[in-house]
């Protein structure tokens, strides 16, 4: 059982990757359909305070923040029907169709394996599971041993391939290590976050997709989306390696991290907040452009 000052500071962390991957979110969902010209459009200070949606990534990390600060930890059956729960209250929030399907049903009282199991017959591989993944490895940044495990606890509620799952654990890695090395210079901890996401991250294609990145470190982005792909697929192997490329280039700048990914085009929320909520695990909410933080409609839960 971790005491309660514990606790509260890995909350605390979760809470603020939480700003930065919801943020990203709504950024890059409000860009998507001009993606290409982002950088032109980027400016929110007209724009009502509040008034970018963010969409299902952050309502699913919202249940993940709820139930850590719940439980201290991850047990799917409750956070099964945190996802749920959410999803009932209020599912205009841009899911996909599948998730709606598994959700719903999960709502209807069947049990969460048995539907993810059987979600495009063997598991979704989508990028949902790591779109929602790196508030994890905030909360336990101090103890990178147990985030492949929760990451999975996290995934496989509604992601139960291989694939799936590998891209969550990738994804709440980097923000461990990010968030782990937080006053430390930017190409130490890059180097750190590529380490561990190598040696943590199952055999998989989101795998071997991650190493070919890490390989194109010093590439454009438009390199390496033709080697590794943008999020178009909307799978996990087709966003995340683009996703930790993007964040390990950028981490010490939240903006230009922000609009060097959405500017490819691709999954432009869900590669926002991947990316968005990896950096803020380095940067803090200082790292958050402030017009953009205040643009985006609140959070509903209290800020740390
Ligand atoms: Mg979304």
């Amino acid at each position: 059982m971790m005491n309660r000052n514990k606790s509260d500071l890995c909350l605390a962390r979760a809470k603020e990757c939480l700003e930065g991957l919801s943020v990203g979110d709504a950024v890059g969902e409000a860009l998507s359909y001009q993606s290409y010209r982002c950088r032109d459009l980027v400016d929110f200070s007209a724009f009502r305070p509040g008034t970018l949606r963010f969409t299902d990534d952050t309502e699913m990390a919202l249940a993940i923040v709820e139930t850590l600060e719940r439980l201290g930890g991850i047990d799917d059956d409750v956070l099964a029907w945190a996802y749920a729960k959410r999803y009932r209250n209020d599912p205009d929030r841009g899911y996909g169709k599948m998730a709606r399907h598994i959700l719903q049903q999960i709502c209807d009282g069947m049990p969460w394996r048995e539907v993810s199991k059987n979600a495009f017959g063997g598991g979704s591989f989508g990028n949902g599971a790591a779109m929602r993944a790196a508030p994890i490895g905030a909360y336990f940044a101090d103890d990178l041993s147990v985030v492949p495990t929760m990451a999975t606890k996290s995934a496989h509620v509604t992601h139960f391939h291989p694939e799936g799952i590998a891209g969550a654990i990738a994804v709440a890695v980097a923000a461990a290590v990010a968030s782990k090395h937080k006053n430390q210079s930017a190409d130490v901890a890059t180097r750190a976050i590529w380490e561990a996401v190598l040696d943590l991250t199952p055999k998989s294609k989101v795998r071997e997709r991650l190493a070919v990145s890490h390989r194109l470190s010093g590439a454009t982005a438009k390199v390496v989306v033709r080697e590794v792909g943008n999020g178009s697929e909307i799978s996990a192997q087709d966003t995340v390696p683009f996703c930790l490329w993007s964040a390990c280039n950028h981490l010490a700048c939240y903006e230009e991290a922000l609009l060097s990914t959405i500017e490819v085009g691709g999954d432009c929320d869900t590669n926002g907040a991947i990316v968005g909520g990896i950096i803020a695990s380095f940067s803090g909410l200082d790292g958050i452009p402030k017009n953009w933080h205040k643009a985006r409609e609140p959070l509903p839960i209290p800020r740390e």
